[in-house]
């Protein structure tokens, strides 16, 4: 608006100031030319009214005509100078005027044939402009001279006018440019403002100001546009927002780690699983996965996901610190438009999948390997029956013994492999009742009595008279009891004590077994519940063990809901101890 205004202004301006300087020109050009006209015009009139002798009555009348006519002042001059008639003076004012032959518009007259001259008239006493040509006058063979003039008063009288009114006029367009101004602030400049403040809004994320502008023209097509666009950019923010949310949330909650790279190499966005998994505590955006994780099996990866075109690059790393680690990572390049645009790792922890592979692997060959041992005995010393050791009475019956026991080793063994795998699978049948503990305890000691008396080896237990009942399979959790009270006695020496103490732990019953056997090295302990996992097989075997015992007891007492663990000390003795929840 100012910019409007101040626009109209100068021109207004400059144009007043333009005419202001060329106005006077202007009149003074147009009387001149109007003068000379005239005295051109009048020039031709006197030199045929003049007779041969004129007088000078004859000459005053002439210039007062010519006077009163063009109602100019008109002057003849005789070619020595002497005034003869003047249309402004009489008679006898004309015989005192003075000799009019040095002034410059006669001069010029005499010269040049026209003169023009610009002064004070001592005469009239004012400014003149005066114009003056050459009279052929017969019998004089000087010409004389015919002058005409007219104040300058007049010729400014009416340039002062026409300033006037421009002034005016001037005036009148400043108020009408102030007005258009203030139109079209409000009509364009206001609402355009209004646009632009918005429109600054929303590339701040600020999208609550609208545009109000409801004219049915060009800048309200344009207000509903922009509030139209506000609208949709707002929607479009707000669904790729939540899609990073939703991503952010995904990558954060994720198992497995994830890094991405740019197309140089660079992080740019790494996990907290992967965080965790490498230990990584300091910032990774804008680093090479080398600087961040200090691996060079990963920034191998990172690279070789760069350089490969939709394949996947796959490879194993091992870490050793703080414990030994088994990393799956996977790579590949993400594509845009054709080109390689970074790259995506995915690390996933195969530690446990390893160690489980491991178990299965080991149970298959340790399955194997002791039902191969008793068939192979059973066979061997069959054979030898078969071969003749039948008739030898002495050796035969022993020979039948050890393929009894072998044979009974054989059926302990299979009934716990189907005891284990009927857990495993869920199809062991559990009836959760309300338990004694201390009855299941009473039953257990009973099978184990003898074997317990044949190693003079005494059963103490440590059992408060009031407890509560337990929710358990009673057959099971006696199978427990066996188990636990069974290792007991065959890794303790002869004379020793098994205490069992129970107590109530929250809302558990704890039972604890404690022996004074060889305990059992620290080492073998976190492996102890491992199927097949003896700490010394053979004189496990030596003693009728299958190795699966604590592996049965372990998922017995968690499909309870209970828990067991193992406290031991080598030389001292060994405490199993488990819960069961209350019923
Ligand atoms: P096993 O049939 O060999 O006894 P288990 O699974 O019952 O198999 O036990 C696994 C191993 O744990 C045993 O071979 C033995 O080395 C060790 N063990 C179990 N109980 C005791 C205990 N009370 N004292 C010492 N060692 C034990």
């Amino acid at each position: 608006m100012v910019v409007l205004f101040g626009t109209i202004s100068v021109i207004l301006l400059t144009a007043y100031v333009y005419l202001q300087s060329h106005l006077k020109t202007y009149f003074i050009r147009q009387v001149e030319d109007t003068l000379k006209k005239e005295v051109y015009l009048n020039k031709n009139l006197i030199e045929s009214t003049l007779g041969a002798e004129p007088s000078r009555s004859h000459t005053r009348l002439i210039a007062d005509t010519i006077g009163r006519n063009l109602k100019v002042r008109a002057t003849i001059i005789r070619a020595d100078g002497t005034v003869l008639g003047d249309s402004e003076l009489d008679g006898e004012h004309v015989k005192q005027m003075e000799n009019h032959l040095e002034r410059p518009e006669v001069q010029d007259a005499f010269r040049k044939g026209f003169g023009q001259s610009e002064r004070y008239s001592k005469t009239l006493k004012k400014r003149m402009l005066y114009m003056a040509v050459p009279l052929v006058v017969k019998e004089e063979k000087i010409p004389w001279i015919v002058r005409v003039a007219v104040p300058e008063s007049e010729v400014l009288g009416l340039e002062r006018e026409v300033r006037k009114i421009i002034a005016v006029a001037v005036c009148i367009a400043f108020v009408f440019s102030a007005a258009l101004s203030v139109g079209v602030a409000l009509y364009i400049s206001n609402p355009l403002c209004e646009m632009a403040a918005v429109a600054r809004n929303m590339a701040k994320g600020d999208f609550s100001k609208k545009v109000y502008i409801s004219s049915k023209d060009e800048v309200g097509d344009l207000a509903s546009a922009l509030n139209f666009m506000s609208d949709e950019i707002k929607g479009m923010v707000r669904k790729v927002t939540a899609e990073e949310a939703k991503f952010a949330a995904i990558l954060s909650s994720m198992l497995a780690g994830v890094m991405v790279t740019d197309e140089k190499g660079r992080i740019v966005i790494m996990n907290p699983s992967l965080r965790k998994m490498f230990m990584v505590d300091v910032p990774a955006e804008g680093k090479l996965p080398l600087e961040v994780i200090r691996n060079a099996a990963v920034q191998d990866m990172a690279a070789k996901a760069l350089q490969g075109v939709r394949a996947l690059a796959s490879d194993e790393i091992q870490l050793n610190v703080p414990q030994e680690r088994f990393i799956q990572v996977n790579g590949a390049p993400i594509m845009r438009e054709g080109r390689c645009d970074g790259a995506i790792l995915v690390f996933h922890d195969i530690t446990e999948l390893k160690r489980l592979e491991r178990i299965r692997k080991d149970f298959v060959a340790n399955v194997s390997h002791e039902l191969r041992t008793p068939i192979a005995s059973i066979k061997g010393y069959a054979e030898t029956l078969l071969d003749g050791a039948l008739q030898d009475k002495e050796h035969s019956k022993e020979f039948i013994k050890i393929m009894y026991e072998n044979s009974d080793r054989l059926a302990k063994l299979i009934e716990d492999l189907l005891d284990l795998s009927k857990i495993e699978s869920g199809k062991m049948k559990i009836a959760f009742l309300q338990v004694d503990i201390a009855d299941a305890f009473k039953r257990a000691a009973a099978v184990i009595a003898n074997q317990a008396n044949a190693k003079s080896i005494s059963i103490q237990s440590n059992i408060p008279a009031v407890l509560p009942k337990v929710l358990a399979d009673e057959t099971r959790l006696s199978q427990v009891f066996v188990n636990l009270l069974d290792n007991a006695v065959k890794y303790t020496p002869e004379k020793g004590t098994i205490i069992v103490t129970v107590s109530v732990q929250d809302r558990f019953v704890q039972i604890a077994i404690a022996d004074t056997g060889a305990g059992i090295p620290s080492n073998d302990i976190p492996r102890i519940f491992e199927r097949f996992y003896r700490v010394d097989k053979a004189h496990s075997r030596e003693l009728g063990g299958t190795g699966l015992g604590l592996s049965i007891v372990k998922h017995i007492v968690q499909i309870h809901g209970g828990n067991v663990w193992v406290e031991s000390e080598v030389g001292r003795g060994t405490t199993f101890s488990f819960t069961i929840p209350i019923a």
